[in-house]
C-alpha cells in the first residue's frame, strides 16, 4: 500500500499540531496548505498597544516546519471539492507550488475565522473607522488613534458568541485605558463596552471584569449588537446611537465562506463530535480548531486539543499510536493597569470539560506574573510548533 496523502488547510496553531502529531506515522506524506508565508500570533496582540509586547516576538516563518518533513504550499484555498477530493488555491508571491489543485485522501481543514462585517449597515463604506486587536495593520491604526487622539469616545465592541478570544474586547478596553491614563488623557474620554452578549466574555470572569470596569471608568453596554455604522456614530440594534472617536469593533466571526460552499456547514464547519472530528457526510474530512463548530470557547488551548484528537482519530484509522489528550485549559485575561504604568495586570482563569457542567476556576487578584505566564505559554507554543522545539 502507498502512503496516503494528508491535506492539511491552514498552517496556524491547529494546522500545525495536527501536521506535526501525525507526520510520525509512516503511512502517511503530509502537505500543508496556508495563504501567507508567516504566521503571526494572537493572543499577546492586545500588548502591542500598551508597547509591552513587538511584532518580532510573534511571528514566524515555515522554513522549520519545512526542515521537520512537513511538505508546506503557500496559497489561498478557494474550494473544496469533497466528491474529487481536490482543493483549489490561488498563488502566492512565496511559490512553492506550482500547482492551482491539490489532491487528497485525507483532508484537515483548519483556516481558523472570518470577521465579517458585511451585515453591518454602513460597513463597506465605513469599515476604514474601525480598527482593533484581530488583525495585524489593524492593530496599528488602533495604536496610533490612540497615542495621538486628544479627546474623545473610545467604542469597543464584542459580537454574538461564538468568536475567537473571548475576553480580547475587554481586554482591547482596559489597554485603551492604561494608555489614555498613561498619556494623562484618560479624563478627556469616554471608554464604552458595547457586547452583543448578555455577559462579558467569558461568562466566568464577567463580575471581576465588570467591577474592573466600575473602577476605571468603563461604561458597560450587554445584551445589544451594532447594526449600522456611519462616520461618527455606530447604531444598536434598538436604534440607540452611540458616539466615538475611536471604533474598535470586532465584526461577527465565521468560517470561509469555501465551507459552506462544499456543503460542509454553513457559519462553521460540522462535525460529528469533539472527539470524532470527521465531518457528518465524509469519513475523509476532518475539522478542528476554530473554523469547527465545537461547544467549546474558540482558543488557542481548545484549537490544540481538537487537533490531537483529530489526529488520534486518523492515527486509529491508518495506523499510529495515540496521544494523551482532554478538553481542558488554563488561561489568562489582560486587565490593563488602572493607575496607568505601561505594566499590564491579568487574570488566570480555566475550564474544565471533563465534568458535566464545565468546571470553571479563577483566580479574582489581577497580577503582572499572570502577564508573564501568558508569554511564556505563548512563546513556548511558537517555539514549539515553528521551531521545532520539544
Ligand atoms: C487578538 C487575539 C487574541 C487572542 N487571545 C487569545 C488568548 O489569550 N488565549 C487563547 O487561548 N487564544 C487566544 N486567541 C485565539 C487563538 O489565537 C486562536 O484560537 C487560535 O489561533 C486558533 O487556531 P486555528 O489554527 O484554528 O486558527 P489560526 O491560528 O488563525 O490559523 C489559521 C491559519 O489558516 C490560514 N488560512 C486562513 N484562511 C485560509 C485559506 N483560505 N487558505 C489557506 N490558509 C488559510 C491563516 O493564514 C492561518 O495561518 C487570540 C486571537 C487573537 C486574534
Amino acid at each position: 500500500m502507498g502512503k496516503k496523502e494528508v491535506l492539511v488547510i491552514g498552517g496556524g496553531i491547529a494546522g500545525i499540531s495536527f501536521a506535526k502529531a501525525i507526520k510520525s506515522s509512516e503511512n502517511l506524506n503530509v502537505t500543508v496548505v496556508t495563504k501567507d508565508p508567516f504566521y503571526i500570533s494572537g493572543p499577546s496582540r492586545p500588548l502591542l498597544l500598551t508597547n509591552e509586547q513587538s511584532y518580532h516576538r510573534i511571528i514566524r516563518g515555515y522554513e522549520e516546519v519545512g526542515q521537520s518533513g512537513i511538505n508546506v504550499v503557500f496559497g489561498l484555498v478557494s474550494s473544496i471539492d469533497p466528491g474529487e477530493r481536490v482543493v483549489k488555491i490561488s498563488e502566492n508571491p512565496t511559490k512553492h507550488s506550482a500547482k492551482r489543485e491539490i489532491k487528497y485522501d485525507y483532508l484537515a481543514i483548519a483556516p481558523g475565522v472570518v470577521f465579517d462585517g458585511s451585515k453591518i449597515e454602513g460597513y463597506q463604506k465605513y469599515w476604514w473607522k474601525n480598527s482593533n486587536v484581530y488583525e495585524p495593520g489593524r492593530v496599528d491604526v488602533l495604536k496610533r488613534k490612540l497615542w495621538t487622539q486628544e479627546k474623545g469616545v473610545a467604542v469597543v465592541y464584542a459580537p454574538k458568541s461564538p468568536y475567537r478570544c473571548a475576553p480580547a474586547p475587554a481586554e482591547t478596553a482596559f489597554a485603551i485605558h492604561t494608555v489614555l491614563s498613561h498619556r494623562g488623557k484618560r479624563g478627556n474620554f469616554r471608554i464604552i463596552h458595547i457586547d452583543g452578549n448578555e455577559k462579558v466574555q467569558p461568562p466566568l470572569l464577567h463580575d471581576i471584569i465588570k467591577e474592573r470596569y466600575e473602577k476605571a471608568g468603563i461604561e458597560l453596554i450587554t445584551n445589544k449588537e451594532i447594526v449600522g455604522i456611519g462616520e461618527s456614530e455606530v447604531i444598536l440594534n434598538d436604534g440607540e446611537k452611540v458616539p466615538y472617536t475611536l471604533l474598535a469593533m470586532l465584526e461577527p466571526n465565521r468560517a470561509p465562506a469555501f465551507i459552506k460552499e462544499a456543503g460542509l456547514g454553513e457559519a462553521w464547519v460540522e462535525v460529528r463530535d469533539p472527539k470524532d472530528l470527521r465531518t457528518p457526510k465524509y469519513d475523509d474530512i476532518y475539522a478542528f480548531g476554530d473554523a469547527a463548530k465545537l461547544p467549546f470557547p474558540k482558543n488557542q488551548e481548545i484549537a490544540y486539543e481538537s487537533s490531537i484528537f483529530a489526529a488520534n482519530k486518523l492515527l486509529e484509522e491508518v495506523g499510529g499510536e495515540a496521544y494523551s489528550i482532554t478538553y481542558s485549559f488554563v488561561g489568562w485575561a489582560y486587565v490593563g493597569n488602572l493607575e496607568g504604568e505601561l505594566r499590564t495586570e491579568s487574570l488566570q482563569f480555566g475550564l474544565n470539560f471533563n465534568t458535566s457542567p464545565p468546571k470553571g476556576s479563577k483566580d479574582a487578584t489581577p497580577k503582572n506574573d499572570y502577564t508573564s505566564q501568558k508569554d511564556s505559554w505563548e512563546q513556548s507554543y511558537l517555539n514549539r510548533l515553528y521551531h521545532n522545539a520539544i
